[in-house]
């Protein structure tokens, strides 16, 4: 597994355009076979997406590595993602920022990356079970934690758009990574916030499973 996670880096991650430093040697310790159903473990350092149960799928390696590293992320960041599924990229997240606040609709997923993460002794991540198209905010009816701002956020799933909602919740100087289009195929895009708007870029094509819910897509 170690000569594969070396060969990933190598190729796969600076093979393109992955260059920060923070990201490969993160994704060069993380053992990534923890976070992968027993049938993929094999496969944990191909250079693709692989199933994880209830129909979601892990993203890509290179597709983690370019998202983290899009985000500029340095030991002060709070971070929201939106999209738990295996807890990957959540850890990569915690091992480069302050604290994650994680959010995942299905709460199989979000238990299983609560024990992989708990088993690898990453403990600054909060997770939160629930419809992320929202954001991390208080609704007394669903009993969530409370609202506030993020430096980063990152949305691990396909949206038409990015949601007001969340603009709302990033801070002043904030950047947000997000999967924007149609089912099938998005665009990567990177968004600033300045003067309280938001400053689109878009990275490159991407293949992201559907964001379902209130602000995103239906089911
Ligand atoms: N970063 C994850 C990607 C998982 S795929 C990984 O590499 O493992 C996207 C995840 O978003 C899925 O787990 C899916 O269940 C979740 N998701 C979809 N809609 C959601 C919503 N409205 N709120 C929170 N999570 C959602």
């Amino acid at each position: 597994m170690e000569q594969q996670r070396h060969r990933m880096v190598e190729k796969d991650l600076k093979g393109r355009d992955i260059t920060d430093p923070g990201v490969i040697t993160v994704m060069g310790r993380l053992p990534r076979e923890e976070f992968m159903p027993e049938s993929y473990k094999s496969q944990a350092y191909a250079d693709g997406p692989l199933p994880i149960g209830m129909g979601q799928t892990i993203s890509q390696p290179y597709i983690v590595a370019l998202m983290t590293q899009e985000l500029r992320l340095n030991n002060f960041c709070e971070v929201l993602e939106i999209g738990t599924g295996s807890g990957y990229q959540t850890a990569v997240l915690a091992k480069l920022s302050r604290r994650v606040y994680t959010v995942e609709r299905f709460s199989e997923l979000s238990a299983s990356a609560q024990a992989v993460l708990g088993r690898l002794g990453i403990d600054n991540v909060e997770f939160y079970i629930g419809d992320g198209s929202a954001g991390w905010f208080f609704d007394s009816a669903q009993g969530r934690p409370e609202k506030r701002t993020f430096d980063r956020i990152i949305i691990t799933a396909a949206v038409p758009e990015i949601p007001q909602i969340l603009i709302d919740q990033l801070g002043a100087g904030g950047l947000i990574v997000a999967p924007v289009g149609g089912t099938g195929v998005q665009e990567l895009v990177v968004g600033t916030k300045k003067q309280g708007k938001l400053t689109e870029q878009v990275v490159c094509d991407v293949r992201f499973v559907r964001l379902i819910g209130k602000y995103a897509f239906e089911q």
